[in-house]
């Protein structure tokens, strides 16, 4: 089933999530959702708080770069280690059209819980890296907007101007 994805300034993206303590069908089925979600927006990944869950999960494409996604979930992840970092532009499905330069650990170690209930180890670097502590944030109630610099505050600035002069938030 398709959700309908939160946009900025909807109070549910600042909450932070809780553990999941079970892997029950609500967990399942909001995996699913999510992942189908994820794939009609075009998105890279989901947070459940952008789906109006608090879960502590997020779905991830661990394939960007191939046609065919092939998604993950992330139930109860724990970022263990950072290490160096790396200014790239990213995005939120929360915030339509806005692209900022962020700084992000180049190299993360993160534990998680899987579908199975098995939790696993993984280290990874680069596009999933960054992918990984944005979405690892949503669950703690951080979003993108709170990384930038000087430099790109003036263009956060105009975006949540332009959100209160529309009037097209929810
Ligand atoms: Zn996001």
């Amino acid at each position: 089933m398709f959700l309908k994805v939160t946009k900025y300034p909807d109070a549910a993206l600042r909450k932070k999530g809780s553990p999941v303590e079970k892997l029950s069908e609500d967990v399942f089925k909001l995996v699913d959702d999510m992942i189908e979600t994820m794939i009609i927006e075009e998105g890279f990944a989901l947070a459940a708080n952008q789906v109006g869950s608090l879960f502590r999960v997020f779905v991830i494409n661990t394939t960007p770069h191939e046609d065919t996604p092939k998604p993950a979930a992330f139930i109860n992840p724990e970022i263990l280690n950072q290490e160096g970092t790396v200014v790239e532009e990213e995005g939120c499905l929360s915030f339509p059209k806005l692209y900022l330069r962020i700084k992000r650990a180049d190299k993360i170690r993160i534990r998680a819980k899987n579908l199975y209930n098995e939790n696993l180890i993984y280290e990874t670097n680069g596009l999933l890296a960054r992918a990984i502590q944005h979405e690892t944030d949503h669950l703690n109630g951080i979003l993108f907007i709170d990384h930038v610099d000087k430099a790109e505050e003036e263009k956060v600035k105009k975006y949540l101007d332009s959100l209160n002069s529309s009037g097209m938030h929810e």
